[in-house]
């Protein structure tokens, strides 16, 4: 069996997959820490013993991501925009043109052709709002893990309208609702509108011409996906696993 593996060093978490036929067969994902590379490779080593593999199976070493630098045995080394871009639109079946990515640190809006290149793509400003991190600082505040914000938002019967576009300014908004006994639901649901108007607000008109698609590790979030379906009017199709898209994208990749 012979592999290709796509690791991606992302700024909050790191990324691999061990792909065979075009499929995953093996993923998974751990924070960013220092000593990211030895620990990324340590993770393949993990995978393709879990897959009764050797190193002698891998094709090649894909890498992206902030850290790509990092891996000297990569054989191919991408940026993550062009990655997620064939990630997306071969995970989509070819349909994916427009992909939003709300990473750890940023937000990022790609265009893809139909051919599976990057066309162009747009990127939040240094601000972190609206950023997984965005929601992982709310998440401290409220103590609630971010990952149960989507079944809390489901809960919420009366969102609060938050208004801060500053991440320093939307903490302290959210500590003075908090005070006045504000339901975390309600709190919770309306970060998630904020978010969505954010979203939209960077994409603009065009780009809702086509299907939109959604990755990175926030997509995992459906009350965010079904926030940003009702801002945009348009519905936003999920990708299977989505913060590995990019991994899966590099490992993929045809140009080295
Ligand atoms: P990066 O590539 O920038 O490291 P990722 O695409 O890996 O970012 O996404 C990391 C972010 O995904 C984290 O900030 C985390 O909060 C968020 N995340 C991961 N899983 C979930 C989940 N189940 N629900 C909500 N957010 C999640």
């Amino acid at each position: 069996m012979k592999y290709k593996v796509g690791i991606d060093l992302g700024s909050t978490a790191i990324k691999i997959v061990i792909v065979s036929d075009q499929k995953i067969a093996w993923k998974k994902a751990a924070p960013t820490l220092p000593g990211q590379e030895a620990f990324a490779l340590e993770m393949m080593r993990e995978g393709l013993e879990q897959l009764a593999g050797t190193r002698a199976d891998v094709e090649r070493i894909a890498v992206t991501g902030y850290g790509r630098s990092l891996i000297a045995e990569a054989q191919v080394v991408i940026d993550e925009v062009s990655a997620n871009a064939w990630g997306a639109f071969l995970l989509s079946g070819g349909e994916a043109r427009t992909v939003i990515n709300i990473g750890g640190q940023d937000i990022k809006i790609i265009s893809i052709d139909g051919n599976g290149n990057l066309m162009n793509f747009k990127m939040n400003d240094k601000c972190a709002a609206g950023t997984g991190r965005f929601f992982e600082i709310a998440g401290r505040i409220l103590d609630t893990p971010v990952d149960e914000f989507g079944a809390m938002a489901e809960k919420a019967d009366d969102p609060v309208n938050l208004n801060s576009t500053c991440v320093v300014f939307a903490e302290s908004e959210i500590v003075s609702l908090m005070a006045k006994d504000t339901k975390k639901e309600n709190i919770i649901q309306g970060l998630h509108e904020s978010v969505a108007r954010r979203i939209a607000a960077m994409m603009g008109e065009p780009m809702l011409a086509d299907d939109v698609y959604m990755d990175g590790g926030s997509a995992n979030n459906p009350a965010l996906v079904q926030a940003l379906e009702d801002e945009i009017f348009h519905e936003v199709h999920v990708l299977p696993a989505p913060q590995f898209t990019v991994a899966y994208g590099a490992a993929c990749f045809l140009k080295e």
